[in-house]
């Protein structure tokens, strides 16, 4: 309230974790840890390099993009509005911060998260960004080195945020593929889409003390299952005990802690032979060959007879009814000679999730699909769709196999989400969901995922990384629920409906965006009222679009299904053209 007020704050300043009144400077020197309790507080990203790698070896990588706004979005303030905001407040283009540097004497290149640029949120800016701080690693031959702090993808660029998971992902399996080291350092606090690739999709996972990461955030999940949390949960030594994490350091250790592991893994001192670098095979050659894996024209095929265009909310709801046919149901109708495999071959057998061999127009394929159901007793005994970690081991298990024995795999979108409850975190519901996304990634069998219902953010895309994407006419596709969407950004949840329009989530929506290739009608009521000719619909759909990846070669169709990814982010001007 006084004139000397701004200044006593420089000065000074209060623990979050036992409310001790810290001099600044003294607390800047014990690198922002609480002398009095440990309290880790949260780091801005130039700090964090500062303090990360040796002095003078900092060289930063550009971060000029184009402007972001993909989706036109719109909450009570324009997304635009927010984004200049955050760019004052911290003098960031974007959440992220990517630089080379060494760390004892060690090269590698760094992607440093920023959580108080719009919470860390992964949008197409940050996705781009860490891609090509990866692909900088790859060329160099170094290390890359995440330093993750995110509340999760960015809402409001909707899906394309989404797209972000995957398309780092992949950057971190070319990684894998040339045997350079990919290490993930968690802060407080990594949730969400970030949890769920990058952050544990790394050879190794640090966490910083004190840090949390989970899937799902506590307050959702005290929501959802209504009981208190266990003590600790989704802290960094709780995942340390239940095996979600390489080891907990103190930020004083950190810097000695990663030149330690980077010694360790350097080619030369390891005595790894150094793989030359392959070299891409002439990708343009094979473009036209390939052309069906590679979708040129992102517009919808026009589709006789359909409805005049549905409002987004009355999608939403469609896609949820009861009565919508479920994986079983096409499995029944579109496939033949389904064998039902089940368990994940550590402890369990999701029922959320049904796979197994199938015949589609007498070619065998592998099929993995969410199971909701039509019934309450049905839905509770399927979880309403939503996969446990085991369920997604169980499909990584199938998608694998599948590759063995050179069958496609076809895929059946329909979850709100994955299962949000404390056992899921615990058995690393995120790290779950991160492998099979990159698994995906570098499959080598054509993949044709279809949204059949709801496409609920990272559980959906756990199955959805693929050559081809279909979606039914009145499915979403979303990376959050509207409901969701409305509770963090609007007064309340009863704005889910414009939610749902803003966050453009419908079928001919995704299509115009790219996220999606195809949308295949129904019938013209809607698929509950005439299964059989939506499945007959679906049908053909799927042979269309799978027949012809069937004769592009497997190192090939990996290269087309990342560049199909790898677009979502490099080409936002295009995208954003094409929503007009
Ligand atoms: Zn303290």
């Amino acid at each position: 309230m006084t004139a000397t007020a701004p200044r006593e704050e420089q000065l000074w300043s209060r623990c979050a974790g036992c409310a001790s009144l810290l001099y600044r400077k003294r607390l800047r020197r014990n690198l922002d840890v609480c002398p009095e309790c440990g309290e880790h507080a949260r780091l801005a990203a130039p700090e964090r390099l500062r303090q990360l790698v040796d002095p003078g070896t900092l060289r930063p990588l550009p971060d000029e993009l184009p402007e972001t706004d993909p989706i036109d979005f719109v909450d009570v303030l324009p997304y635009s509005h927010r984004l200049s905001a955050a760019r004052a407040s911290t003098g960031l283009a974007e959440a992220v911060v990517c630089a080379t540097a060494t760390i004892g004497g060690h090269p590698a290149v760094l992607a440093v998260m920023d959580f108080r640029f719009l919470g860390g949120s992964l949008g197409c800016a940050v996705g781009e960004l860490i891609t090509r701080a990866a692909e900088r690693a790859l060329d160099d031959r170094i290390p890359l080195i995440l330093v993750t702090a995110s509340g999760g993808a960015r809402m409001q660029e909707g899906t394309l945020s989404l797209m972000q998971m995957a398309t780092v992902s992949q950057a971190i399996a070319a990684l894998r593929e040339a045997g350079l080291l990919t290490v993930s350092v968690l802060t407080d606090p990594t949730y969400g889409g970030v949890a769920a690739s990058f952050a544990t999709n790394t050879d190794l996972v640090l966490a910083e003390s004190g840090a949390r990461m989970g899937f799902a955030g506590p307050r959702v999940i005290r929501q959802v299952t209504g009981r208190a949390l266990p003590e600790g949960f989704q802290t960094a030594d709780v995942l340390l005990r239940h095996g979600q994490v390489d080891m907990v350091v103190q930020r004083r250790s950190l810097r000695g802690r990663l030149g330690a592991l980077l010694a360790a893994t350097s080619p030369t001192r390891a005595g790894r032979p150094t793989v030359p670098r392959q070299e891409p095979a002439p990708l343009r050659e094979h473009l036209a060959d390939a052309a069906p894996a590679l979708p040129a024209d992102p517009t919808p095929p026009t589709t006789p007879g359909a409805p005049a265009v549905r409002d987004a909310w009355d999608t939403v709801r469609m896609a949820r009814h009861p009565g919508r046919p479920t994986t079983l149901d096409y499995l029944d109708s579109v496939f033949d000679g389904f064998v039902e495999l089940h368990g994940d071959r550590l402890g369990g057998d999701c029922p959320a999730i049904v796979g197994g061999v199938a015949r589609l127009a007498d070619r065998h394929v592998m099929v993995i699909g969410h199971q909701k159901g039509h019934t309450t007793a049905e839905l509770v005994a399927r979880n309403f769709g939503m996969a446990s970690p085991a369920g997604h081991r169980k499909a990584l298990r199938l998608m694998r196999l599948a590759a063995r024995l050179g069958l496609p795999v076809v895929t059946l979108v329909d979850t709100p989400g994955a299962d949000p409850g404390v056992s899921a975190e615990e058995q690393g519901q995120a790290a779950a969901i991160a492998e099979n996304i990159l698994t995906l990634t570098v499959l080598p069998t054509p993949v044709l995922a279809v949204i059949t219902g709801e496409g609920g953010s990272g559980g959906a895309l756990a199955l959805a990384v693929a050559d081809r994407v279909l979606m039914l006419e009145n499915a979403v596709y979303s990376v959050i629920s509207p409901e969701g969407c409305a509770a963090i950004l609007w007064p309340d949840r009863s704005a889910a409906p414009q939610a749902a329009r803003a966050l453009r989530l419908t079928a001919p929506d995704l299509c115009r965006l790219g996220v999606v290739d195809e949308v295949v009608p129904e019938p013209s009521t809607a698929a509950h009222d005439n299964p059989a000719e939506t499945a007959h619909r679906l049908r053909a759909a799927l042979l269309a679009n799978l027949l012809p990846l069937l004769d592009v070669p497997p190192a090939m169709l990996v290269r087309l299904r990342r560049q199909r990814f790898r677009r979502f982010g490099s080409t936002r001007a295009g995208v954003r053209a094409g929503a007009r």
